[in-house]
This record gives structure tokens, C-alpha cells and sequence, in this order.
């Protein structure tokens, strides 16, 4: 049985290592390997070399570090070196240089009629004609192999080579070996889809938008996705604490009662106080 296989922490190294807790463990065995090596240098230096063996292989040096470093650094410093899954919506290689990248997707869904102010209450609610035209396309994307055919023609690839892979914390879309994309779900993909095809009828500049302003928009738009894409069961939205190499925080899911498919997270930014 291979050692290192048998030491490895997967849990706190490859892509789940966290960074400031590296760092961190890598200072604490400078300084305790510096204390060594003032009295004894070559156990100072065999210390060093052990310590970052360990730091390597486990992830961590002094145990318990995982911990602290969530609890005590601060947020904005792990978000950074946060490798939680990222969902970037599908990419594709047209030059964006003239286009336009930065949008407010509730402006921009506002001033088309996408969305307005609802009825009822203060808040932002889809408009009918929107809703109409974006939940015939849902249904007719749940047809299999509907989804395939519309994402390939999106960013013009071969339909016959696209291919799909479904996992824990996400559904990615494959052009040969290279990644075309990323969503929460295939619901998130069902309802992107629709989305992007009914939106040019009311956005005027939508095809000048950059790719990552219009998967901007249409994370933003999944707000309001009334019924689960993939099931037509209920969208309801609750918060939940989410937990990734580096830290754990709370965010407000958006998601199917019935099915699960995560439609939505975003950071929840608390009540006011
Ligand atoms: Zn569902």
C-alpha cells in the first residue's frame, strides 16, 4: 500500500487545500523550525523539511488550523482564496473587446419590460408576456436532447460532440475535452437557455452584451423562476449554510422542492439590523 495515498488528506489537500491555512502553517513551521536551528541547525532545517511534508500531505500542520482559520480570518480574505464551484454560465471564444461588460441585471430587466413592479407587494415580479414566452421555451428544452441541440447551436459547436456531465455541486458541458461550461443544475441550464433565446425580443443590445454580462443577467432572472425547469415542481428559496475548503457562510438557495436541482445561491447578506 502506497504511504502517501495512505497519509493524504484529501479532505484538506488537491483542490480542497485551503490557502491562508497553508500559509499560515507554513509561518508557524518557519518559526518553531528558526527556534530549533538557533540551538541545532540541521534539526532546525530537518524540521523545516517536515513540517512541509505534513503541510503537504495533510494540508495542515498544527492540527486543528482548518478550524481556526475559518473561525478567526476574515471573510473577505477566504472568499478570496475561496475555491468553491464556480458557475460561470457557457463561455465562447468570439473576441468581447467592444462589448458591453458591466450591466445591472435588474436595471437592464427592468427598462426591457422584462420584469416590473409587482402588484402586490414591493418587489420586482416577471412580467406576463415575459413569463409566457420563457416558460413554453422551458417546457420545450425538457424534450430530450433539446437541451443539447440549443446549447450547441448557442455557441456553435458540433451537436454530436457535446456532451454532459451531472455531479454534486454542478452540470458541466463538454465540447470533446474542453469545458464549454459551467451551471448549478440542468434546471439552471433549462431555464439560462430559454432565457437567452426569448430576452433579444426585449433587450435591445442584447447579442452586443459580453459573455459574462449575460450570464450576469440570466443568473439574475433564475430569481424569478416560478416552476422547477427540469420537473415543473415548486422554486422555493431558503437559506442554508454552505461549507468549502476554506470556510463555511451562509447563502440564500434557490431551488425545486421536488427534484433539488439548485437553481441559485448567492451570499446572504443577513437581515438588517
Ligand atoms: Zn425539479
Amino acid at each position: 500500500m502506497n504511504l502517501v495515498a495512505r497519509l493524504r488528506q484529501p479532505e484538506y489537500t488537491g483542490e480542497n487545500r485551503c490557502i491562508p491555512c497553508t500559509a499560515t502553517n507554513v509561518a508557524i513551521a518557519a518559526v518553531l523550525s528558526v527556534g530549533v536551528g538557533v540551538v541545532y541547525p540541521p534539526a532546525g532545517a530537518a524540521l523545516f523539511v517536515g513540517s512541509l511534508l505534513a503541510i503537504w500531505l495533510r494540508g495542515y500542520l498544527v492540527p486543528g488550523t482548518p478550524e481556526l482559520t475559518k473561525r478567526y480570518f476574515p471573510d473577505w480574505l477566504l472568499a478570496y482564496f475561496d475555491k468553491g464551484p464556480q458557475v460561470s454560465g457557457a463561455t465562447d471564444a468570439a473576441a468581447d473587446a467592444d462589448l458591453r461588460h458591466d450591466v445591472d441585471p435588474e436595471t437592464l430587466l427592468l427598462e426591457a419590460g422584462v420584469v416590473e413592479p409587482c402588484a402586490e407587494e414591493d418587489d420586482l415580479c416577471l412580467a406576463d408576456d415575459f413569463r409566457d414566452g420563457w416558460t413554453d421555451r422551458m417546457d420545450a428544452l425538457r424534450e430530450a436532447g433539446a437541451d443539447r441541440e440549443a446549447l450547441a447551436d448557442r455557441l456553435d459547436v458540433d451537436s454530436a460532440t457535446l456532451r454532459f456531465e451531472e455531479h454534486d455541486d454542478g452540470f458541466e458541458a463538454f465540447d470533446g475535452d474542453r469545458r464549454l461550461g459551467q451551471w448549478e443544475s440542468r434546471a439552471a441550464l433549462l431555464a439560462d437557455l430559454a432565457a437567452a433565446a426569448e430576452l433579444p425580443e426585449y433587450v435591445d443590445d442584447w447579442d452586443r452584451l459580453a459573455v459574462g454580462a449575460k450570464a450576469q443577467v440570466l443568473g439574475g432572472l433564475r430569481v424569478f423562476v416560478e416552476t422547477c425547469p427540469e420537473c415543473d415542481g415548486a422554486v422555493t428559496a431558503g437559506t442554508e449554510t454552505v461549507t468549502s475548503c476554506c470556510r463555511s457562510h451562509e447563502v440564500v438557495a434557490v431551488g425545486c422542492a421536488d427534484c433539488g436541482a439548485r437553481l441559485l445561491e448567492v451570499p446572504y447578506q443577513g437581515e438588517p439590523a
